[in-house]
């Protein structure tokens, strides 16, 4: 049983006596709100909107929004009005709370695929609406999860997979690999329990003999990173979750030994600096395996993920994946765009906390935020191909690409030179009469690879993009130039 108390000692945030007094009292309103009913399981139920509020705080999200995630079913399910709720804690609060209400109203008509994309249409318009939406959204169904096991079996499969099709990725792809890793291991023990224990059992088998080594490793580090007088913020050992372990070992024929990060280490240092320095005491202790040191630092992963891999062949010749990174790189890696709000809440308040005047988000960070508003209009309609290409963008595996000035391009896998020249300019994208990657001329219709360098040729001439570039395009804003500019010509 939590109460108030769990959500305050988990907040991250420096609350204010203003502050703290706001989540209390909401914690009191749904309290009362919510009395007499109870959950499926038996518990009281404000029981689930305070977990809702807890993982929240621990991801670092400041008091309205934990306010919110704690009143969060109160519209729905009890006698009070949005209108009241308006009254005692003002419109912000409120449109956080409806954003998530309409969010959880899902159509149930149809084939499984339309409900999956009416699903993501809904959380791609909230998403673009105000990001807080979604958090709570996913911290709702993260205790939603956790409690699954009390409802109908059926119910129980479709929610499970919902999570693992929409909620998890979404999480992915906000780079809150906390609440990701969760949700999958979740879900994977719901829809495969069979694989689930037996991953659980083997990875529990190796991490008994990984110990020891693992600590081995850490205490020899420790010593030369000492010696070299590195300053160490934390230095532990992690295991791969269940989940994400077993999408590796498919792709490696079952064999457990074929998994170089099955275990790993993990070493915290102050400044960037102090990541590549690491990395030299690191590879002058132990050999690195070749093609397994990963700069992420430098070429961060689309979804902002810093930090250094590297795999090294640690005692007894086992392999053992070393990560390095600053803490602010470890806050952002386990709370994503949720760790802006420690570091921004602690100074102020936020009035408009997406686009603030003075932002503490880097703009590159959001930017496909903004894109999502740009597309609100799309994206309102019901476009089936629309949502398709969006889909892709979204998931899908990225690459990067360079411009010849060393720009960095990030696109979809199967990327062509005019998805690439739509992310570089849209006036660039129209004008594109031909392309070279890497020094060598290519068709337009060629699928860019991780690494290359563009250069888009243009036409001085001819404004127009064609018609064709529809059939092998794969980004959604470069579809959705092509089409405008068809529509207005009446071409379609
Ligand atoms: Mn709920």
């Amino acid at each position: 049983m939590v109460t108030v108390k769990d959500v305050l000692i988990n907040v991250r945030v420096r609350l204010s006596s203003k502050r703290e007094v706001l989540i209390r009292s909401a914690c009191d309103f749904a309290e009362k709100a919510h009395q007499g009913q109870k959950r499926k399981s038996g518990e009281d139920y404000i029981q689930h909107p305070l977990h809702t509020a807890i993982n929240l705080a621990k991801i670092g999200m400041g008091s309205k929004t934990i306010a919110a995630g704690v009143l969060h079913d109160v519209p729905e399910d009890t006698e009070v009005t949005l209108k009241e709720l308006e009254k005692k804690f003002g419109p912000e609060i409120t449109q956080l709370v409806d954003g998530v209400t309409k969010l959880g109203k899902i159509k149930l008509r149809g084939t499984k695929e339309e409900i999956y994309l009416e699903n993501l249409r809904k959380m791609f318009l909230a998403m673009a609406a105000d990001i807080r939406v979604v958090l709570i959204k996913l911290a709702d169904r993260l205790n939603n999860m956790e409690t699954l096991a009390s409802l109908p079996p059926d119910k129980q499969e479709r929610i499970a997979r919902e999570t693992l099709e929409i909620y998890a990725p979404i999480a992915n792809r906000l780079g809150i690999g906390d609440i990701k890793a969760r949700l999958e291991d979740l879900a994977f023990k719901h829809l495969d329990p069979k694989n689930y224990a037996d991953i659980v059992k083997m990875s529990s088998t190796e991490k008994i003999q990984r110990k020891k080594y693992i600590q081995k490793t850490v205490e020899t580090l420790k010593k030369q990173l000492a010696k070299e007088k590195i300053k160490v913020l934390a230095i532990y050992g992690r295991n791969k979750h269940p989940y994400s372990l077993f999408q590796k070992l498919q792709r490696h024929d079952m064999d457990i030994n074929k998994i170089y990060d099955l275990a790993g280490i993990r070493i915290i240092v102050p400044e960037v600096v102090n990541c590549y320095e690491t990395l030299g005491i690191v590879h002058k202790e132990y050999r690195p395996l070749i093609g397994r040191i990963k700069d992420y630092i430098s070429l961060p992963k689309p979804n902002g993920y810093q930090s250094i891999h590297t795999t090294i062949f640690g005692p007894e010749g086992k392999f053992l994946e070393i990560q390095i990174r600053t803490e602010k790189m470890n806050n952002e890696a386990e709370f994503g765009i949720a760790a802006h709000w420690i570091y921004s809440e602690k100074k102020r308040g936020l009035k408009n906390f997406l686009f603030p005047e003075k932002s503490k988000v880097p703009a590159k960070e959001i930017a496909w935020i903004k894109q999502l508003r740009e597309w609100q209009n799309d994206l309102g309609k019901d476009d089936k191909e629309f949502m398709e290409s969006l889909k892709i963008d979204f998931f899908k595996n990225h690459i990067f690409a360079f411009t010849p000035l060393g720009d960095i391009i990030d696109l979809p896998e199967e990327s062509t030179p005019i998805d690439f020249a739509y992310k570089v300019h849209s006036e660039i994208g129209s004008r594109t009469s031909g392309a070279k990657i890497n020094g060598r001329i290519v068709p337009l219709d060629y699928k860019i690879k991780n690494g290359d360098v563009v250069k888009i040729i243009t036409s001085k001439e001819n404004k127009n993009p064609s018609r064709d570039w529809l059939r092998f395009v794969k980004t959604s804003s470069a579809k959705s130039h092509i089409r405008k500019f068809m529509k207005k010509e009446g071409m379609i």
